[in-house]
């Protein structure tokens, strides 16, 4: 599902449908297009990776369906959708409220078909995965996203690749991701992203140990800010995936 301005998609984000069951329900300005899709393809069963708006901002007009989701996830759907700042409301849009969502145990069974439930810490802090070992497939919202230059100040970043390694140790056939394209057979390259930031931690912590900044860090190892940081006001940047890298977030 995208996001578009003037006819242009400017911000994608994934969700899927497993038989009758949705994973995630993406952004609450792609709602018209969900709940189309959705009169067509009824689901009963609905999971969810993480809290973020991008993933739980069509849970509120979710009616008649068991939902499940991590514990943070549940507080803010209880709470409705706070004020948000100005690019994340243009980015993503309000979520709004969703009561009666249930909380995750260790696998979810819908239809005959179970989910296993994968704690996977890092991008937030109670991230899941679902693992459907039939299918030899996992469904990883934003636990795996690539080679990122730009993070969240609370996202842990080493964290987060020892939760990547541990999905690459499933050795699954297919991986589904919130953000980009499907992997096939994805163990090489979840190790070879976990091994790219494991690297740049090293660097980053040689040059920590000779006394530059994070600033001078990040201008060293990644650069400039990209364009997200200006869009974001600073809330993701090169500079804090510098910091979650050395352990020291802003
Ligand atoms: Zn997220």
């Amino acid at each position: 599902m995208a996001h578009a301005v003037a006819g242009k998609p400017v911000y994608w984000v994934s969700v899927y449908r497993v038989g009758d069951v949705l994973v995630d329900s993406g952004c609450a300005w792609a709602r018209p297009h969900l709940q189309k899709y959705l009169s067509e393809n009824p689901v009963h069963t609905v999971l969810t990776t993480h809290e973020h708006e991008d993933h739980v901002g069509n849970h509120a007009v979710l009616r008649d369906m068991e939902v499940f989701a991590p514990r943070r996830a549940i507080e803010i759907l209880d709470a409705g959708a706070p004020r948000l700042p100005l690019y994340r409301w243009l980015a993503w849009g309000s979520h709004g409220v969703a009561h009666g969502v249930k909380p995750l145990g260790e696998a979810v069974t819908a239809n005959g078909r179970r989910f296993r439930v994968m704690h996977t810490p890092g991008h937030s802090a109670d991230h899941v995965v679902f693992i459907d070992d039939d299918a030899s497939a996992v469904f990883t919202g934003d636990a795996y996203m690539g080679k990122l230059r730009a993070v969240r100040a609370k996202e842990d970043v080493p964290l987060q690749m020892e939760s990547v390694r541990r999905i690459a140790e499933l050795d699954l056939a297919v991986l589904y991701p919130a953000h980009g394209p499907v992997l096939e057979r994805p163990r090489a390259k979840l190790i070879e992203t976990a091994d790219h930031f494991d690297a740049l931690r090293e660097k980053a912590l040689r040059l920590a140990q000779k006394g530059r900044s994070p600033r001078r860090i990040r201008q060293d190892l990644l650069g400039s800010e990209p364009w997200l940081t200006w869009y974001s006001l600073g809330a993701f940047s090169a500079e804090n995936l510098v910091r979650s890298l050395l352990g020291t977030p802003s």
